[in-house]
């Protein structure tokens, strides 16, 4: 990787599930298989789909409500397992969103760019989404569930921020749910909003997405704007 540091270099910081990839139906499988492990009725696509992006611990609590003390952390194991075992099946399917490579591909060309990823996801988890995609070595820093507390708290942000030695003002975060955008926000970063993820556009927009796109193909543009604008400065 190129070296590119300096005042004018510019971060886009991408979140993984219901941006980069769809990994909706494996969410949603392994959740069914984690509640049934323990006898429980599985929360609804739609409850589930409300929290993924949440560092998994934090996402069960707000699934089991009452009795998330006593239940959160083995239902936790049980939905690691149910996943690494999905992960070993011919189930196993997690696409990127169409137009993901090619935007990934084109700004890691940019000499003004850097790319990184902030996700909820285990690093392990990562690791497992960049070689099925073959992803690796795109990203100057990778922020994970397992280093820092759940978005929104901006941590993964700032450490992005701080890896790369970029103005917080040139940090870009392009993610599906306002966890992200609310993240993006409270680290001083800017924050675009992807509409084909998991949380619906008005939401987006009211935690702090300057934009919400509808296609990958729109990436580019939006940044651009942030790109001049910063400059203009
Ligand atoms: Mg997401």
């Amino acid at each position: 990787m190129k070296a590119r540091k300096g005042p004018h270099v510019n971060l886009v910081i991408f979140d993984v599930d219901g941006t980069l990839i769809d990994s909706q139906n494996m969410i949603v499988t392994a959740m069914d298989r984690a509640f049934a492990a323990h006898g429980l009725a599985a929360p609804s696509r739609a409850e589930v789909l409300s929290i993924v992006g949440l560092s998994l611990e934090t996402a069960m609590r707000a699934l089991v409500k009452e009795e998330a003390d006593a239940l959160a952390g083995p239902l936790t194991e049980a939905y690691k397992a149910a996943f690494f075992d999905l992960r070993q099946s011919e189930e196993h399917h997690e696409p990127l969103f169409p137009g993901a490579l090619a935007a990934l591909d084109r700004l890691s060309g940019r000499e003004d760019v850097v790319l990184g990823i902030a996700t909820g996801k285990s690093r392990r988890g990562v690791n497992a989404i960049m070689d099925l995609h073959n992803l690796h070595g795109r990203f100057a820093t990778i922020q994970t569930a397992d280093d820092h507390p759940s978005k929104p708290n901006p941590g993964m942000v700032s450490a992005a921020i701080a890896e790369t030695g970029v103005l917080p003002q040139r940090a870009t975060v392009i993610g599906d749910t306002t966890f992200d955008m609310e993240m993006a926000r409270a680290a001083g970063a800017r924050a675009i909003g992807v509409g084909w993820g998991y949380h619906p556009n008005e939401a987006l927009a009211a935690a702090g997405a300057q934009i919400v796109l509808s296609h990958f193909d729109e990436l580019d543009r939006a940044l651009e704007a942030h790109f001049l604008e910063e400059a203009a400065r």
